[in-house]
């Protein structure tokens, strides 16, 4: 990048530089490399996305192997394929509840220590397929938003498709304290997340791809850079720009990239898609779509950061589905002693009360490990740290005291739809107030159902039907992909309708 480039952002939410000391004695060693984990076993659970459930296609004593399909969506549901990520035998299939609350049926799948892959995972001989094989590849191989919402990647392609975009974004805008796990693939694979953008910008039928990205991970954009150069006799006619951005946080959220990129307040019912003409994907999100072109191997593994405020901080591959206490106790960490445990980020994620039985899932992008006392609540000093960082321009401490009085009439004239439950509120006040856990749990239960909020609840479909599925290992190359009539081309998105996830 030169001086002259410009670099974007939005108002408030707050840098890093400024942010509480443990934030900043979080940050990875760039030299740290990424390890490796092969649990003894695995816990599937068959939603890990936005949307319905899939059903198991196994039965308990079944022989799986690495990349098999084990869970599949009933045809028209808006669930996606789950796949595994060890060779092993089938030990249970049970019920299980993970920290978002969400309850739903698990392959517990306990590894023979082979690391056999099914025979459909083979390297395409030719990667050069039309954007109807791409479509169809990415919405067998089970691949959803890795940056934290799950939402079908198949799904944004149709919708980006239908609001006629003219660009993709490969959103490389990590910005949460705790976690590089994204900055890692990008280190570790800068080819494949080239070549995934082209494979999705052909996809919707696109040319132009912009990467976001700050201007503080020169590594990471000359990786890019390079495999730019290296890959560019593989795709003709794709234009590729950097677009830079300050280090900020909650930077990556759709509605703020919306802001600093366009400057552009998305109202209620608009999307980056219908409003900028731009869709957004992870770039983890983006790799995993050229593994799946490439490699025929569908998403059954992820990078998740391992870090917290008195750990070294590690970046590590697992299959999905591995226990979060296996994986702590691996990489040595402080997990007898910690605090806390957290799904997820610092700032967004859920606390974790059986480590044993909580997988690592599809979106679980970092495990924290929170050592330090947290400190007691007390009365609101009217300090308005909470209003200063709030990014969507809302007052957290007044939002706070309308809900904690029954007034919600008067929260939602105040506009408590548009929190986007960053926790920035929270990490910032100095009273050690929950504001986030009122504020975003009432704000997503408005926005879920602005008419009965507390009749809200997870749709699970038992109603198994296998064999009638379009799997990744018996996906037909000359098959044209058609999205089934009521299935997700018409689903109706977390962020379609002014909606939040
Ligand atoms: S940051 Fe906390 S103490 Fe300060 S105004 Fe907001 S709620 Fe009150
Ligand atoms: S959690 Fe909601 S209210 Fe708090 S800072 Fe983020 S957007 Fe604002």
């Amino acid at each position: 990048m030169s001086i002259h480039d410009r670099r974007y952002s939005f108002h408030q939410g707050f840098s890093m530089d400024n942010a509480l000391d443990f934030s900043k004695r979080s940050s990875f060693k760039r030299e740290i490399l990424l390890e490796k984990f092969y649990p003894s076993r695995i816990i599937l659970p068959m939603k890990m996305n936005y949307g319905e459930a899939a059903v198991p296609t196994v039965r308990v004593g079944e022989k799986v192997t690495i990349g098999q399909c084990v869970g599949a969506p009933n045809p028209g549901s808006f669930a996606v394929p789950v796949h595994s990520g060890i060779s092993g035998e089938v030990k249970e299939i049970r019920n299980i509840t993970l920290p978002n609350s969400v309850t739903c049926k698990a392959v517990v799948i306990e590894s023979d220590r082979k690391r056999t892959y099914h025979p459909s995972v083979y390297p395409r001989a030719d990667v050069n397929i039309s954007a109807s094989k791409v479509r169809g590849i990415v919405k067998d191989a089970g691949i959803v938003g890795m940056g934290g919402e799950g939402i079908p990647t198949i799904a944004k392609i149709n919708m980006a498709r239908r609001s006629g975009v003219d660009r993709i974004l490969v959103n490389c805008l990590q910005s949460e304290p705790y976690a590089n796990c994204d900055y890692m693939r990008i280190s570790e694979s800068p080819e494949y997340i080239v070549m995934g953008a082209v494979a999705l910008a052909g996809a919707v039928g696109v040319k132009r791809i912009d990467f976001l990205i700050p201007d503080s991970r020169k590594e990471e954009i000359s990786a890019l850079q390079n495999a730019m150069q290296m890959s560019a006799g593989d795709y003709s006619g794709y234009i590729f720009n950097f677009k830079y951005f300050k280090d900020r946080f909650p930077q990556g959220y759709y509605a703020l990239v919306a802001k600093a990129l366009y400057g552009v307040d998305l109202g209620e019912g608009e999307t980056l898609e219908s409003r900028c003409k731009a869709v957004m994907f992870n770039c983890s999100t983006v790799y995993s779509c050229w593994e799946a072109i490439a490699d025929n191997m569908p998403l059954s593994s992820r990078i998740i950061s391992i870090s917290g405020d008195d750990e070294p901080g590690h970046n590590v591959l697992v299959p999905i589905g591995t226990p979060v206490s296996e994986i702590l106790n691996n990489v040595n960490s402080n997990i007898k002693t910690s605090k806390k445990l957290i799904w997820g980020n610092c700032l967004t994620g859920l606390e974790i009360k059986d480590p044993d039985n909580t997988p690592v899932i599809k979106t679980t992008s970092a495990i924290s490990v929170i050592s330090r006392k947290e400190f007691p609540t007390t009365p609101c000093i009217r300090c308005f740290q909470c209003e200063d960082a709030c990014p969507m321009g809302l007052e957290p401490a007044l939002l706070h005291n309308l809900l904690k009085r029954g007034l919600e009439f008067s929260a939602q004239d105040e506009g408590i739809r548009k929190c986007i439950a960053c926790g920035s509120c929270s990490y910032v006040c100095p009273a050690a107030i929950d504001l986030t856990g009122v504020i975003a749990s009432y704000a997503q239960k408005l926005n879920k159902n602005p008419e009965h909020p507390d009749k809200l609840g997870f749709t699970e479909h038992t109603k198994i039907n296998i064999g009638s599925v379009s799997l990744l290992e018996t996906f037909e190359e000359d098959e044209e992909y058609q999205t089934e009539e009521g299935g997700d081309d018409n689903m109706v998105l977390p962020f379609e309708g002014g909606k939040l996830i």
